[in-house]
């Protein structure tokens, strides 16, 4: 086991842990519904990137058509 050479102190270790805080996320307001959402990735409420959709939405979809 690897053991310390010199105790690290409570100012040292506090000092490097400065760094370790996270940020928070930067949503962005989604274009085609206006519902917050995660920069460059596709809305989660309406299924838009880049003013077009490319995951149809559930309530979109006809279970009548897909059976026949
Ligand atoms: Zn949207």
């Amino acid at each position: 086991m690897a053991v310390q050479q010199n105790k690290v102190s409570k100012s040292r270790r506090n000092n490097r842990r400065s760094h370790h805080a996270l940020d928070g996320a930067n949503p962005n307001e989604c274009p085609s519904c206006g519902e917050l959402k995660r920069p460059h990735h596709v809305c989660p409420s309406c299924g838009h990137y880049a003013d077009r959709e490319v995951v149809a939405q559930a309530d979109e979809i006809d279970l009548d058509d897909d059976a026949a």
